[in-house]
């Protein structure tokens, strides 16, 4: 088994004496800042002026400064800007504020692993990446828990950074849940595979194909909603409590036999070298050029999904049929 790291094998104490800034107050961002300024910690908050997130970081009680501001101040640079707007920010307004034995840091492997960001020799670079969204990132760290996450070394110019990024990562709550050691490009490509083929893609896709499919054969929309979507949580939270195990035992015999039997005629040879073929362009970095270029664009490509996605039958359905029920909103 890979080792895990907890509070006991964290020492805050190395952050005591320095200066925060995380970039950027979104969904990590403001999770993050939240976490390590109850954490004792100094942390400044570098942001666009007048941008979107300013004035939730202020009410937050935050200490909101310029990104070259927050840059030339701290010990610790924390990029938690999208992927696709780092290295601009990072060209414009934190490469010439980058102090000689400062750190940088990312809680996504992305712009390291794919040269977006070439930081000099001179400085810590770490990873800490949280297993999960911003809002569980605070709402388990209220809670005197955490989520857990990755954690990187990149670069070691101090001899600290791991010590470092262990310290950040008892900060935000990680070493609460537990932090595994890995590296820049196993989180990345693994993280970029496992939300294009499983979590995000393929499960939209299977949940789409399948809606679709009953609602051709004749079948009511509605029942193929519930089919389809609506379940699809009381089987992953199964999953998610005792794994693909206690699922099965918890489903009729009906559910387990057919399941177990056409499963793999589903997900078939055919889907597998589907599967391969995107960790291949993951590997490669085609995706990551595609995806980079699209961000240059103006994100036309993912607009033009997102508006079809949102006009996806299932979806229309589904906003309907969720609105009736009262009791989701609790
Ligand atoms: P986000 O989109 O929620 O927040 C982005 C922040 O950047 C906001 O404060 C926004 O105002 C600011 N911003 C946007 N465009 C900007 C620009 N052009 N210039 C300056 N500021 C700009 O981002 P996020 O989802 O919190 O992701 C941040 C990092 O965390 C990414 O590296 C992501 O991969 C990683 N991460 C995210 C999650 C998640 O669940 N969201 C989980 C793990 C890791
Ligand atoms: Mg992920």
């Amino acid at each position: 088994m890979v080792q895990m790291y907890y509070d006991e094998d964290a020492n805050l104490d190395l952050l005591k004496d320095k200066t925060i800034a995380i970039i950027g107050y979104g969904s990590q961002g403001a999770a993050q800042a939240q976490n390590l300024v109850d954490s004792g910690l100094n942390v400044v908050v570098g942001l666009r002026e007048g941008g979107a997130s300013w004035n939730a970081a202020l009410s937050d009680g935050m200490n909101v400064l310029s990104i070259e501001q927050a840059a030339k101040k701290a010990d610790i640079i924390h990029l938690l800007l999208p992927d696709e707007v780092q290295s601009m920010v990072y060209q414009q307004d934190i490469a010439s504020n980058i102090s000689k034995g400062s750190a940088i840091s990312f809680s996504h492997g992305f712009n390291i692993h794919y040269h977006q960001i070439i930081p000099p020799d001179d400085v810590d670079v770490f990873m800490v990446a949280p297993k999960g969204p911003g809002y569980l990132v605070r709402r388990t760290y209220t809670e005197g828990a955490g989520v857990p996450c990755l954690l990187a070394v990149y670069q070691d110019a101090s001899g600290k950074a791991k010590e470092l990024g262990l310290a950040f990562a008892r900060g935000i709550g990680g070493t609460r849940a537990g932090v595994i050691e890995t590296s820049f490009a196993e989180e990345t490509e693994t993280d970029l595979f496992g939300e294009q083929v499983d979590l995000c893609g393929g499960v939209t896709e299977l949940i789409k194909a399948s809606f679709e499919i009953l609602v051709e054969a004749g079948y009511k929309p509605e029942i193929a909603y519930f089919e389809t979507l609506h379940e699809l949580k009381l089987i992953v939270d199964l999953i998610h409590e005792g794994g693909l195990s206690k699922m099965w035992y918890y489903v009729s015999n009906t559910a387990e036999y057919g399941g177990l039997t056409v499963g793999p005629k589903i997900i078939n040879a055919e889907s597998r070298k589907a599967m391969k073929e995107a960790l291949r362009r993951i590997q490669s970095g085609e995706f990551a050029r595609e995806f980079v270029l699209e961000g240059k664009a103006n994100k036309p490509v993912l607009r033009a999904l997102e508006k079809k996605e949102h006009e996806h039958p299932v979806e229309q359905i589904g906003k309907e049929l969720r609105s009736r029920m009262t009791w989701l909103k609790q």
